[in-house]
């Protein structure tokens, strides 16, 4: 049994309206916002700029800072190929489980590496506070409205496929991971899922988004 929702119902996105769940787009406007999170890595990430490069796709990657760190050429990479970065922490943190100047901490040291204004919260955890704060720090808090669940090891890539096949719609960010764990999944889930998100007649953008304040 799975214990997560491979999509955000509408009632919760309206309760945690400060953050975006999904981008305002009409119905005939047939985008998606495709994001990887967890990279870079090495094999992976160069593999996934590939497949997006096929679809002529444009993507968003929340990158944790120590693997861009440690693998500063795949995130040139990422850069060159005209996709956005965003903030993922430093160390992959639970906001939950850290005091807010931590947690603050922890995800500005990302920016030795690479400036962004997006910020995903690792496990979708994060406290009001913490987010207000990264607010006042320049960042929006970016969620998603469709989860491929592609780490999820009891999951077949099949599985992944239905979930985003059922719940993708204009202006839907979905999210995937450019892990190791998510790979046994990742490798034909991607090119199938652009492959048939491109014939259903979407295109694949990468999230821009300009600091607006979150209200108090
Ligand atoms: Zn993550």
């Amino acid at each position: 049994m799975r214990l997560y929702l491979d999509y955000i119902p509408k009632w919760y996105q309206l309760l945690m309206s400060k953050y975006h769940w999904s981008l305002k787009t009409s119905k005939q406007d047939k985008v998606v916002y495709l994001t990887f999170d967890d990279g870079p890595i090495p094999g992976v990430t160069p593999w996934v700029l590939q497949q997006l490069e096929d679809y002529q796709a444009q993507a968003t990657f929340f990158a944790i800072g120590d693997n861009a760190r440690k693998n500063p050429a795949i995130l040139e990479a990422i850069l060159q190929k005209g996709h956005q970065l965003g903030n993922h922490t430093y160390n992959h943190l639970k906001g939950w489980e850290h005091s807010n100047e931590d947690y603050l901490a922890n995800a500005l040291l990302c920016e030795n590496h690479f400036k962004s204004t997006l910020f995903r919260p690792p496990y979708g955890r994060i406290k009001k506070k913490q987010a207000r704060l990264l607010n006042q720090a320049h960042y929006q808090i970016i969620m998603w409205d469709v989860l491929s669940g592609d780490w999820d090891a009891n999951r077949s890539a099949e599985d992944c496929f239905r979930s985003i096949r059922k719940h993708a719609k204009p202006g839907s960010i979905i999210v995937f991971h450019d892990s190791i764990k998510s790979w046994p999944r990742l490798k034909t889930l991607l090119p199938q899922t652009l492959e048939y998100l491109q014939n259903a007649g979407y295109r694949f953008e990468a999230i821009k988004l300009q600091n607006t304040p979150i209200a108090e």
